[in-house]
């Protein structure tokens, strides 16, 4: 095996996915915890402090000093090193978590025992799901009260559609929770409430253990039966059920007890995939770019403004899809078609960011930003090569930005140029007028363009409603009828940030007639990067 097969095969990139207040953060936490990347949990939580701020950014911005180790989080474990990719924590349909879920090989599902699949976690298992994404469930806060674990799983395989084998069952629950049974070792975790006990868990091995019952009375008898139960359904685990993304494991435990999260580590990372495959179109064509190539390529699917408070900056992040990145190297734009200079990228461990050395497939570096590189802009040694799968998303809500100070016209594009190249929010300029529109999948992100205008570019601006419904890119392989679609519609029709014609429907009905009318331009929902 290469140096690079070894080293990708020891990869294990994903993301959590949750819904708000199942529990994200604290698993996070007790995830680097146990991977020995923190010393003290606490680290991740600062940020949450003002939960209730307009947005995740604001309060990001508030704590610039911690929000560089929570966008992505390297730490070695067993035999892995494993990259954890955070993904934003507000309520607001996000994009920049969507386009984060595209980068990962796999995902953590956290569900809250008492409230079982929730609406945020149903609409990224849509996401996980486009790319058939493994995910390894667990359910979180068996110290409270919550519904029947059977109840759970049943919701998990009708809601998501994913077939449950659990891995660990709880003994009791909230007052009385006891522990979990570990179906593969055959053993028993004991729960003593203690947070502080990370090590040493008394453990009983054998179902039918003398003790128990006496110990445990009915609870114990109720764990017999139910894992009867689930025996007789044959809920069986199987590796390659998992990594089809059909069959996902599911942990049992208390996050912020410490308590669960080593058995659901283990299993993790003995199971995830390492980093697969990943599909690029060509000169030729297309093509699967296999992680052990010898050559570097690899894509962005983040920016993230002002990372460091003294310098103003902006931190692409990139994943390495293939060969090895080294310090010093000099990577290729496919989009720019030629060299970008990296003098100094950046890895991301928990508690800080340094230099990097080397990365390999799976890993995330961070490449210094000035305006050179676009959210999914791919990069290589040379080959010309486009990652495909990295969204962009029709916008569904629009404003049009009203400049009060008419002399920051300069600043104003400037700042939205570069916020949309953030994928912060979309920007269309009208062809036939000077008008600015904005188009966002989500409301928060008006705000934070808006007060990032003001905080970031010295401009003052206002937001307007527009007679604006949805957006959809067009295209249309006859020239002539494109010509002519082009000029009785030149109204509604504006360019984006990336000099690509879009139609700004003012209804669904008007988009409706618009399209009958010209039956061979293509009207497209989601365009991708580059
Ligand atoms: P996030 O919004 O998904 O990141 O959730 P947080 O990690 O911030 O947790 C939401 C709330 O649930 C916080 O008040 C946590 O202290 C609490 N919480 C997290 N894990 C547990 C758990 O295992 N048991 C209990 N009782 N509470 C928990």
């Amino acid at each position: 095996m290469s140096v690079i097969a070894e080293r990708a095969a020891r990869r294990r990139t994903f993301a959590i996915i949750s819904h708000p207040d199942a529990g994200k953060t604290t698993l996070t936490e007790k995830l680097l915890l146990f991977g020995g990347a923190i010393q003290l949990a606490g680290t991740v939580k600062g940020r949450k402090a003002d939960r209730h701020a307009t947005s995740d950014w604001m309060a990001l911005e508030q704590q610039r000093g911690i929000s560089i180790t929570t966008s992505v989080m390297q730490f070695p474990y067993n035999d892995c090193i494993v990259n954890l990719l955070d993904t934003p924590g507000h309520e607001d349909f996000s994009e920049d978590t969507y386009r984060t879920l595209t980068a990962v090989d796999s995902a953590l599902m956290v569900i809250d025992a008492a409230k079982g699949v929730e609406a945020r976690t149903i609409k990224l298992m849509e996401v996980c799901r486009l790319r058939d994404t493994p995910i390894v469930t667990f359910v979180n806060k068996l110290d409270r009260e919550g519904r029947p674990p059977l109840d759970l799983l049943d919701e998990v395989e009708k809601v998501l559609g994913l077939q449950c084998t659990p891995i660990t069952w709880p003994l009791g629950m909230g007052r009385d929770f006891k522990g979990v049974y570990h179906l593969l070792e055959d053993r028993f975790y004991l729960y003593s409430g203690d947070k502080h006990r990370v090590s040493e868990i008394e453990t009983i091995d054998g179902l039918s253990a003398p003790g128990l019952e006496e110990r445990f009375g009915a609870l114990y008898r109720q764990l017999r039966d139910e894992i009867e139960l689930l025996q007789m359904a044959g809920a069986e685990f199987e590796l390659d059920e998992y990594r089809a993304a059909r069959l996902t494991p599911v942990f049992f435990g208390s996050a912020i007890n410490n308590f669960g999260v080593r058995e659901l580590l283990n299993g993790f990372t003995a199971w995830a995939p390492p980093p697969q495959f990943r599909h690029a179109r060509t000169p030729d064509g297309e093509r699967d770019v296999q992680p052990d190539e010898d050559k570097f390529t690899g894509f962005v699917f983040k920016i993230q403004a002002n990372m460091d408070p003294k310098h103003r900056d902006r931190v692409a992040f990139l994943r390495v899809c293939s060969g090895v990145y080294r310090k010093g190297m000099d990577i290729h734009s496919v989009r720019l078609d030629g060299p970008v200079r990296v003098s100094n990228a950046l890895v991301f461990m928990a508690a800080d960011r340094e230099a990097v050395e080397e990365a390999y497939p799976g890993d995330i570096i961070g490449l210094h930003n000035h305006g050179t590189i676009s959210i999914g802009d791919s990069f290589s040694e040379g080959e010309t090569l486009g990652f495909t799968g990295i969204p962009n998303f029709a916008p569904e809500l629009f404003r049009r930005v009203i400049l009060k100070d008419p002399l920051k016209a300069k600043q104003l594009n400037k700042g939205l140029d570069q916020l949309s190249e953030e994928g912060a929010t979309q920007v269309y300029r009208p062809i036939i007028n000077n008008d600015i529109i904005l188009g966002a999948v989500g409301v928060l992100q008006f705000d934070v363009v808006q007060y990032r205008l003001r905080d970031e570019y010295k401009v003052e601006s206002v937001f307007e409603p527009v007679q604006v419904h949805t957006a959809r890119w067009v295209e249309s392989d006859d020239e002539r009828k494109f010509r002519e679609f082009r000029d009785k519609n030149d109204a509604r029709l504006a360019h984006d940030h990336y000099g690509q014609l879009v139609y700004l429907a003012s209804s669904a009905v008007n988009l409706n007639m618009t399209r009958e009318r010209f039956p061979d331009v293509r009207f497209v929902e989601t365009r991708e990067h580059g």
